[in-house]
């Protein structure tokens, strides 16, 4: 017997569609570098998405050639997401915080062809160009400037196209999309999705129990649109016509705190380190921001502190944290209570929000540790290892190898976690981040989250420093909050009733500030390797 359903192929064209035959009336408003607002419809997003397919069509595209983007979040990247993509193309986002060198390699190992740039941008491209063999630049004028002899402005490419398009037919395992991984561990390595794992990690990331986006929404995403597809909000937000809310190249917390205000957001996401700092400006200016009530935040690609969670909440502000990779679209798993945790208490709730959260549905876990899979007990912990439709199974032009893969084809994530009986995840460090100290693991991101809890600290990351007595011990490397003070022993104090003697750590650092990965998150290989040949004194030997 066969099924008689018909053989429709998923398409992320057929959201563009839609956004345009349902959602035509809905804004979308972007902030420009002058910091004044753009401000058009879905039904403006989709007729200029579908002039730039076409006239990428018309410029020579051929089927599978890669759209390389270079440019913040604002309605021209949306417009590129859906454009080239709708041509046929591989939609390539470079990640600007890149070093030229880094952007180069990518875009040269990508094989880029076209590349669409903001003029603000232009600079950086200007150091990387000869490393690249893009033929057409095409320039979002953002300031008004004109653009330079050589390269084709925006608008007036758009206008090469008369209106006249059609989709290609597509397979749905066609690939849409690539980004590379940002390269904190290794050589930045490409993913390339299809039609269908976005679709899939469309429908699935719009779930209720997921991030619960919905039409009613109004969602800010600072997570730059070039970082791993912007968390695939910009597919999810196209299929249900939610209102945008670019904020351009401005994303510290004094430019966004009043966009979130004026344009009523009701949902925004991004790294932890936007939001730390953001949360002190809310409490120390109690009423001055008259936020959207039920404004929910979606946080990921770093630990997510406890702190952080409740002292939002105390807002009326909640926080869902989110955890994936690039490998895995990139949402993979989020944090809710769930309808089997109704009975737990308020503290045991937050304890809940503050792991990783059970993986979403299509996608599978495991935590294998040296002996095979481990008990999912919520203590027992190994390597988190994911599969699933919208997981990658491979990298673009890379052999396949068993640091990458597991032997039966699953994405070995180097995240080392437990899992517990009710799916729950709760990461305890990156395998290159484990601390091990005298023969027995310490978790630095237990660490940082409690370090966090101090009402002095703004932040904090635990490293892993040689010891010649105990091979590894934490450092603690802490950023306090303006005008607060702290010493090494007030913090070690705090975390004396949380930890067993032997996990706190011995030496404290306080620093303006943790450097950052070009993604926003604390780059730890750096730190490591500032504090290399750190001292111990005597107590700790
Ligand atoms: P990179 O690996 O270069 O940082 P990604 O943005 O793909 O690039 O990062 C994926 C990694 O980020 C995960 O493997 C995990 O280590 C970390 N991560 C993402 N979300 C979370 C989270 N909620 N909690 C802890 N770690 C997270």
């Amino acid at each position: 017997m066969k099924s008689t359903m018909m053989r429709a192929p998923l398409n992320l064209s057929h959201f563009l569609e839609r956004a345009g035959q349902l959602f035509g009336k809905q804004e979308i408003v972007s902030r420009m570098p002058d910091k004044s607002l753009h401000r058009y419809t879905y039904a403006d997003f989709y007729q200029r998405s579908r002039l730039l397919a076409e006239a990428l069509t018309r410029a020579g595209l051929q089927r599978g050639d890669r759209v390389a983007t270079l440019m913040w979040n604002h309605y021209a990247h949306y417009e590129s997401y859906f454009g080239a993509i709708a041509s046929g193309g591989v939609l390539h986002t470079l990640n600007l915080r890149l070093s030229p060198q880094d952007i180069g390699y990518i875009a040269d190992h990508a094989g880029d062809r076209f590349l669409i740039v903001d003029d603000i941008l232009l600079p950086l491209f200007e150091q990387f160009r000869d490393k690249v063999n893009i033929e057409r630049v095409i320039v979002v004028s953002l300031t008004g400037q004109p653009v330079p002899d050589g390269m084709d402005d925006y608008e007036q490419f758009l206008n090469t196209a008369t209106g006249d398009f059609e989709y290609p037919e597509m397979d749905e395992n066609e690939p849409c999309a690539m980004c590379y991984t940002s390269g904190t561990t290794g050589r930045p390595k490409g993913v390339v999705y299809s039609h269908r794992s976005q679709v899939l990690h469309s429908l699935v990331q719009a779930m209720p129990d997921a991030m619960g986006l919905s039409g009613h929404d109004v969602l800010l995403p600072v997570v730059p649109m070039f970082h791993a597809n912007a968390w695939g909000v910009p597919y999810t937000a196209a299929m249900l016509g939610v209102k945008m809310v670019f904020p351009g190249p401005h994303l510290h917390p004094d430019d966004l705190l009043p966009l979130l205000v004026s344009e009523k957001v009701t949902l925004s996401c991004g790294v932890p380190t936007i939001w730390l700092p953001m949360v002190q400006m809310i409490t120390n200016n109690a009423g001055k921001w008259k936020l959207q009530p039920g404004l929910r935040l979606t946080v990921g690609g770093s630990a997510v502190p406890e702190s952080m969670i409740r002292a939002y909440a105390d807002q009326g502000i909640e926080i869902l944290q989110g955890w994936g990779m690039t490998e895995t679209s990139p949402l993979a798993s989020i944090s809710r209570v769930s309808a089997l945790q109704s009975e737990l208490d308020e503290d045991a709730r937050f304890r809940v929000k503050a792991t990783q959260g059970c993986t979403m549905p299509l996608v599978t876990v495991r935590a294998v540790g040296d002996d095979g899979e481990v008990a999912r007990d919520g203590h027992s912990v190994g390597e988190i290892q994911v599969h699933g439709p919208f997981i990658t199974g491979s990298y673009y032009n890379v052999p396949v190898s068993e640091a990458n893969f597991s032997a039966d084809g699953w994405l070995r994530t180097g995240d080392v976690a437990s899992i517990d009986e009710l799916g729950y995840i709760r990461i305890t460090d990156r395998s290159k981040d484990l601390i091990k100290s005298g023969g027995e693991w310490i978790s630095s991101v237990d660490l940082e989250n409690a370090i966090m809890g101090h009402p002095a600290v703004q932040e904090a990351a635990v490293i892993a420093v040689a010891h010649p007595k105990w091979a590894e011990r934490p450092l603690a490397v802490i950023v306090l909050k303006p005008g607060e003070q702290a010493s090494g022993e007030d913090i070690k104090q705090h975390l004396a009733g949380q930890f067993v003697k032997w996990m706190v750590p011995d030496a404290y650092v306080f620093v303006d500030s943790i450097p950052r990965t070009s993604t926003g998150k604390f780059l730890k290989t750096a730190l490591r390797e500032k504090y290399r040949d750190w001292q111990w004194d005597d107590a700790a030997a």
